[in-house]
Order: structure tokens, then sequence, then C-alpha cells
């Protein structure tokens, strides 16, 4: 899979350039998973390129674009208000992103919308702001940094590598919104991440529906890199952003067999020992439903057999407690997966009936307050794990990548640890620091997500 179900927003954009005069100015809200940031910033990096400015806020900005995210119903009743909003203070938005895809929802709560546009649909967006408010005629084609407009700190930078997905998971509509797996060649995307470490990223966060299934569109053709081809596949993608020089952050894979062959590239330290892996469930009847794979004793055995190759491995998951149908009984057999897989990070979410997904049909829904009480259960088995496993830190010295420093404390995150989804380490510093550097801190403390300690 993917996308956790949660989907995260980025604010309107804080570092506007400063106004040009007679410039167009385009206020920005961006919303939803990473895939979607990546969206927003290739639109971003396009209209910068043509001489939009962008504003800090919609008030006074020529056309407000709001990317949309449609997975949950929460999240689009999240992108729904944004629109909103942007209506209320602007009164010319264009509306894009999953949501987009859907757009007689939309029309019907905002007919005076200027336009509304599907994921994707770069093009559709540019012209729709092309026509609202039309460049101006200098293209300040130098305006633009080589890496194009990131909306995350500059250390680090999400890496779009595929588009779509083939699977079709009962709870999820993605694959009816984003359409099939389409893969970028290995070469394009190698050559943006090359791109952007040039530029001081530290850290790429490989992100797409579905990592592992990469390439399998394209039957993993080669394209060309430096003096090689390479081919469009999972392993060799993985290696190829390992000899970059940065940290590479493998997220959204699904436990295809084949995901074995990147451990060995996390135990010789060429990628993260990091694995995002969204299991969903545990139990075999449950997974049946969800259409996912269903074999998750031998998931445990090849668990344990990549900690043998790669002993510092962190896992990351996410499950949905309260799937239509899901019993005491199967609930119970999740609880004992995750108490025996011990798992470094978990998300858990109730089951949530997203409109037009499989599953609402598939067996009676389980009641909110069951729902709840299983989340409960199922977050304090967890808790549990997570602190003996964090508490197993205390006392050595860990590379630790700052994201923010203020005061006399920085903050940052081991590699087991992703941005905005995983844990801190919060660490006291004698010497400056600054973001994006990578120094070693000793661990003093630990709780069931965040460390302490001192940068030595
Ligand atoms: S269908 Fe499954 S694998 Fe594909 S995006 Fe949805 S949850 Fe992820």
């Amino acid at each position: 899979m993917t996308a956790s179900p949660a989907p995260t927003k980025s604010p309107t954009l804080e570092s506007p350039a400063p106004s040009k005069a007679g410039a167009p100015r385009i206020s920005f809200v961006s919303l939803g998973c990473p895939k979607a940031l990546v969206d927003s910033e290739r639109i971003l990096t396009h209209l910068r390129a043509e001489g939009y400015e962008l504003a800090r806020k919609h008030d006074g900005a020529d056309v407000v674009i709001v990317n949309t995210c449609g997975f949950l119903d929460s999240a689009k009743a999240e992108s729904l208000q944004a629109i909103g909003d942007a209506m209320a203070e602007n009164g010319r938005v264009i509306v894009t992103g999953c949501m987009g895809a859907q757009p007689e929802e939309i029309r019907e709560k905002y007919p005076n919308l200027l336009a509304v546009t599907g994921p994707q649909a770069y093009e559709s967006v540019v012209a729709a702001v092309h026509e609202a408010v039309p460049p101006a005629h200098d293209p300040f084609l130098d305006l633009i940094p080589p890496q194009g407009v990131k909306l995350t700190p500059r250390h680090y930078a999400y890496l779009k590598i595929s588009e779509g997905c083939n699977n079709r998971c009962t709870f999820c509509i993605i694959p009816s919104l984003r359409g099939d797996l389409v893969s970028r060649p290995a070469g394009d995307v190698l050559r943006e991440a090359e791109k952007l470490v040039k530029a001081g990223v530290k850290e790429l966060l490989v992100v797409s529906q579905d990592t592992s299934a990469y390439g399998i569109d394209t039957r993993y053709a080669a394209s060309p890199w430096r003096d090689r081809e390479v081919r469009a596949r999972f392993y060799d993608l993985a290696a190829a952003l390992g000899e970059l020089g940065a940290w590479v952050r493998l997220h959204y894979v699904y436990p295809y067999p084949h995901v074995d062959e990147v451990i060995p590239l996390m135990a010789e330290g060429k990628v993260l020992p990091y694995l995002d892996m969204p299991l969903q469930h545990a139990s075999p009847s449950v997974l049946k439903r969800m259409r996912r794979p269903g074999n998750q004793e031998r998931q445990l055995e090849r668990i344990r057999r990549w900690r043998e190759t790669c002993p510092d491995l962190a896992i990351r998951s996410t499950f949905i407690v309260g799937f239509p149908g899901e019993t005491e009984a199967e609930f119970e057999e999740l609880l004992a997966w995750i108490r025996e897989a011990k798992l470094e990070r978990v998300g858990c979410f109730t089951y949530e009936p997203v409109k037009g997904a499989p599953a609402n049909d598939l067996a009676a829904a389980v009641p909110p307050e069951v729902q709840q009480e299983r989340k409960r259960r199922f977050m304090e088995a967890q808790q549990g794990v997570a602190l003996r496993l964090q508490k197993q830190k205390v006392g050595r010295r860990l590379p630790v990548i700052i994201d923010s420093v203020g005061g006399n404390v920085a903050v940052g995150r081991t590699k087991y640890d992703a941005p905005e989804i995983d844990g801190s380490v919060h660490a006291s510093f004698r010497r400056p620091v600054r973001p994006g550097d990578i120094v070693t801190v000793k661990i003093e403390d630990a709780d069931a997500y965040d460390l302490r300690g001192s940068v030595v």
C-alpha cells in the first residue's frame, strides 16, 4: 500500500518570494499525503518558472489553488473546509488533487469555483491559472532553484517514483482516483535525486502508492543514468540512490517477496535500515476481505530473517481495526501478532467507510465504540513493545539529523525515524548545530516515542 490512512496537512507556503511589481500572485494550500505534496511542488515549480509569485495569505492573492485529499471522509471534510476558507477570503479558487476526481461533490457546495481538476492534472491546473490570471511577459526563469520549489525543509525531500496502483485493496479508492501504476524511468528519478542532493538535501524519502511494485508496468525498463543503464526495479533503484551519499528512506513498501533483496543494502549502510510497510491487519480472514497478502505467519518468519541480516532494522507499519465484520477472535489474532512481531513504529486507525470502497458492503460494520475500544487495546499493547525497544537505545551514540534548533535544544531524528510520522530526538548541545546537520547524540532517556540526549 500506500497511503497511511491518515493524511497530513502542509501549511500554505511559508517563504514566499519578495513581491515583484506586476507579477501575478498565487496562494497555495497543500493537503494530503507526501505524494500529494510532491504534486504541489511540481505545480508550484511550473508556476514559479513562469514568473508567478507566491502569496503568504489568500487575501490579496490573484488566485488560490487548493490541492485536496480525498482518501478518507475526514480528509474530504478538511479539503472542503479549506476550499470554503479560500472562497470566503479570496473568491477566485482553483481546486485540484484527489478530491478533484469527484468534481460534482465540490461543485455542489461551491458552484463558483474557477476550475476543478483531478490528481496529476498539472497541465489543467496550469491552464486554469493562465485563464484566471495570465503569466507576466518575462518568464523569470532564473527565479527558481534548479531542484524546483520544495515545501519540505531544505535538508529532506520526498522523491516520487511512480503514480497509481495495481492493487485493489477493498478499503481503498486510490486506484479509482489515481489509476493504475505508472512508473517513472529510473534515470529521471536518479537525476532528480542528484539535483536535490546537490542543492543540500541530506535525506531522500522515496514515496509512491506502492514502492515495491516500481517498474512492473514498464517491465523494469532500463534507462540511462551517468555512464550506465539502470533498470526500473525496486532493488536497482534503491542501490543506485544509495550511491548519492544521502540518507535514503523507503516508504509505502507493499510486502512482496522481493522486498527481501533490499535488506542487505540496509545492512551495508547504503539505504537506511528503515522499512515503512503498511500491513493493515494480521488475521488471514480479515486480510482476505481486505484483498491483501494473507500469510502473516510467514511474514513473522521473514521479519525474523530480515533482522538476522540487518539487526538494526526498524519497521514502521499501520493497521486498521474495526474493519467490516472483524470479530473479537480476529482482533485477538492481530494483538497476538503485534506482540510477537515487535515492530518499532506502529500507527493504528479505526476503519472509516470511504464512499465507493468495496469493503463497506462486505460485512456488517463494527460499532464505533467497539472500534475505539479495540484501538485503545491495540495501542496499549504496542506501547509496551515500543517502550522496551526505545529503552534499548539508552546509552548508545546514534547519528541524528537535525530538523530544528531552538534555545539550547536541537530536535532531530535517528535513522529509525521518518519526519512527521515517527519520534524525535531532543538533544542539548554545546557547539553550534544547524538544521540539516547530522550529529552524534548520546542517548540518555527514552519514552515510547521520543529520545533525549546530548550532542557529543
Ligand atoms: S489499493 Fe492498496 S496498495 Fe494500492 S494505494 Fe490503495 S491501499 Fe495502497
